[in-house]
């Protein structure tokens, strides 16, 4: 197209658009209509105590199949799902399901729910979240919330009130995606996370020298610490990553290294035949080179 010159080029870039908004509204009609007929599935991805190698609990991750498309990410359903308000339906639905999939599992094993910006921003949240455990006779010191920077860009006092509604009803508090925000260090003072999730953008590349991440790693446990706070490292994939996220004292890691997301058969299967996980991956990134 780049060819054609002036008008073809920009008839190039109408047609463009024009199948981009198509495309948008093709995939939210298919999105509420997916919601209507029950066809997300939640994904459990293992998060694994550091020392001890023991499976303390699963992220839920949404999960659609698109039929046309296949297997589409959250990352691009999610952004529609909040645009159109569908996310708080969606958002409710996997509260729900995690905790009656919670239910199936041993007591010593917690499951994390993603809570989008605009569910925590809505009222109603904490009688929700009271609701699906109830619903399901799960404790609420076995759901864990996951809660991005991103909530406190909303600068009223309805977030510290959400943080200590959410606090007495007695879920664990989890700052996600730790670093990629604005003034992270600011946000630890103003609510009771139990802990903190540290980006795989920190992560990757901190086994490479010269790499400043393992030292920002470094910092985010000891003031995690200080804090009383859990920290777990996100996207560990290889040996060498997992070996150097245990030097810097992470509680708990999270990534491929042991398991991406299962599906709930998967994920109970796994638990029924122990609570141990084995990692397996390649040495480091550059080993296929
Ligand atoms: P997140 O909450 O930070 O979730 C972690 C993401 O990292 C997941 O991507 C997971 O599959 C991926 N991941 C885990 N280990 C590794 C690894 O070793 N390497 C790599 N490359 N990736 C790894 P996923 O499932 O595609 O989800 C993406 C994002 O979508 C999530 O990021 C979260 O922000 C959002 N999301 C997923 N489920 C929900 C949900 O139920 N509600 C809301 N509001 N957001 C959700
Ligand atoms: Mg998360
Ligand atoms: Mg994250
Ligand atoms: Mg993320």
């Amino acid at each position: 197209a780049a060819k054609d010159g002036g008008r073809g080029r920009h008839h190039f870039y109408a047609a463009d658009l024009h199948s981009d908004a198509e495309e948008r509204r093709q995939l939210e009609a298919d999105l509420r209509e997916a919601v209507a007929i029950g066809g997300l599935e939640l994904a459990y991805q293992p998060v694994v105590q550091t020392t001890t190698e023991r499976i303390t609990g699963f992220e839920a991750l949404l999960r659609w199949t698109h039929p046309v498309h296949g297997p589409l990410s959250p990352t691009k359903f999610i952004p529609i799902a909040e645009d159109v308000g569908m996310i708080t339906q969606i958002g409710e639905w996997a509260l729900r399901t995690a905790c009656m999939e919670l239910a199936k599992w041993p007591e010593s094993v917690r499951v994390a729910v993603n809570v989008s910006p605009l569910q925590f921003a809505n009222p109603g949240l904490p009688a929700v979240v009271t609701q699906a455990l109830a619903n399901a006779q799960v404790s609420p010191d076995r759901l864990e919330l996951e809660i991005t920077e991103s909530v406190f860009l909303n600068e009223d006092e309805g977030v510290e009130k959400m943080f200590a509604a959410l606090k007495r009803i007695g879920v664990r508090l989890v700052l996600d995606d730790f670093g990629t925000g604005y003034s992270s260090l600011g946000y630890l003072q103003r609510a009771p996370f139990n802990k903190i999730k540290i980006d795989q953008s920190f992560v990757r590349g901190a086994t490479q020298a010269g790499s400043p991440n393992g030292a920002i790693i470094s910092s985010i446990v000891s003031l995690a610490e200080a804090l009383g706070m859990e920290t777990t490292a996100e996207g560990v994939e290889t040996f060498d990553e997992l070996d150097l996220i245990r030097h810097l004292g992470c509680s708990h890691v999270q990534g491929y290294i042991y398991d991406k997301p299962l599906t709930f058969a998967e994920a109970s299967a796994r638990l029924a035949s122990g609570l141990t996980a084995i990692p397996s991956g390649p040495r480091s990134a550059r080993a296929t080179r």
